[in-house]
């Protein structure tokens, strides 16, 4: 009976060290969640000036938008690179567009951050419908990546009309900067989400859902098991509208102007670089599975393409960090 009794208090014990030990290693993470460039941002940080580091998120973003991305803020190089037709930019922000144009160069066009007037027309953001197709064909017109010029410290647009737009890439680019803010804080492990895109940041390995394409936000039909790095998601499900039975969503084939209709529901990338992760995910749902693969493995990035019939198409080597938790779901070829 004291034996038993001896036993279970050096268990409680054992158990308690085990606790607090845990505890010690990994503290309880700070959770955030706020609106910011016109999404919904979710952060969990944990370690290091946690508290302080939400704070810098928050503001940063609010500055990236302000001085580099928004189509509105006037003070921003989107707006004024698409008022005046050229913009001066600090070093950082010429890499944004030196990236945005090798992938443009890259995917033969697929990626184009010059369709802002094509985009506009459809209006996903707002109240959607199809363009008249004479204003589609003349926005088009006035598109493609080498309307605008970039140097080291300025950016210039060769055709007045062209209308920049960060809206494949503004995510991702978000979650670099978020990065840093979480080095410069010394924190130790975070997840990040911004819209569709989210960073893994610290030790260990990481959960991540693949959203259901035919659920809501909070559904998923596989779950990705990985270190650190960044997912982003494209899905034709984001914004659309429907017409005689048809499906028209925002990410648009800079061939033609009108949604892309190539059979895909969904695709994820995952990068080292948000900017690559978001940029690629828009760049691959364009060009399809073959292509789209081709392009991902140039930038050492992972791809998982989504079919409108439930086809999961992946690499091997991504199968094996995939699991399928939906049984609707299989993989094809
Ligand atoms: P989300 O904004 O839902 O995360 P994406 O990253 O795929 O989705 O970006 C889609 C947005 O990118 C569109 O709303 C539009 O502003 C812009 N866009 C649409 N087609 C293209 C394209 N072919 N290349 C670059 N940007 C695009
Ligand atoms: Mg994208």
């Amino acid at each position: 009976m004291r034996k038993t009794t001896a036993v279970i208090a050096a268990l409680a014990v054992a158990v308690l060290a085990i606790i607090i030990a845990f505890d010690a290693f990994r503290s309880k993470p700070l959770e955030s969640s706020f609106f910011s460039m016109n999404t919904l941002v979710t952060a969990e940080v944990e370690g290091g000036e946690a508290e302080n580091c939400l704070a810098e998120i928050k503001s940063t973003l609010e500055n990236l938008d302000y001085n580099i991305l928004s189509r509105t803020a006037k003070g921003s190089a989107v707006y004024k690179l698409n008022q005046s037709g050229e913009a001066l930019l600090d070093k950082q922000t010429a890499e944004y567009f030196s990236a945005l144009a090798d992938i443009s160069r890259q995917s033969g066009g697929a990626f184009d951050f010059t369709l802002g007037a094509v985009s506009d027309l459809w209006d996903f953001g707002g109240t959607p419908s199809m363009p008249d197709e004479a204003e589609l064909a003349r926005a088009l017109s006035h598109s493609g990546f080498e309307k605008i010029s970039i140097g080291d410290s300025k950016i210039s647009l060769n055709d007045k009309k062209a209308v920049i737009d960060f809206g494949a890439s503004g995510k991702g680019i978000a979650l670099d900067s978020i990065k840093a803010c979480l080095e410069a804080n010394e924190t130790k492990r975070a997840v990040v989400s911004v819209g569709g895109s989210v960073l893994l940041y610290g030790e260990g390995e990481f959960a991540v859902g693949i959203r259901n394409p035919r659920g809501g936000s909070g559904s998923s039909i596989a779950t990705l098991g990985i270190t650190e790095g960044c997912v982003s998601t494209s899905g034709s499900y984001e914004q659309y509208f429907e017409q005689n039975g048809k499906r028209y969503h925002h990410i648009i084939d800079p061939e033609t102007g009108y949604p892309v209709d190539n059979g895909l529901i969904s695709v994820t990338v995952i990068s080292e670089s948000g900017l690559l992760s978001d940029a690629l995910s828009t760049a691959c749902f364009v060009l399809g599975i073959e292509e789209g693969s081709r392009l991902a493995e140039h930038y050492g990035a992972k791809v998982i393409f989504i079919t409108e019939d439930n086809l999961i198409y992946t690499e091997d080597a991504v199968r094996d960090i995939i699991t399928v938790t939906d049984k609707n779901y299989k993989f094809g070829g």
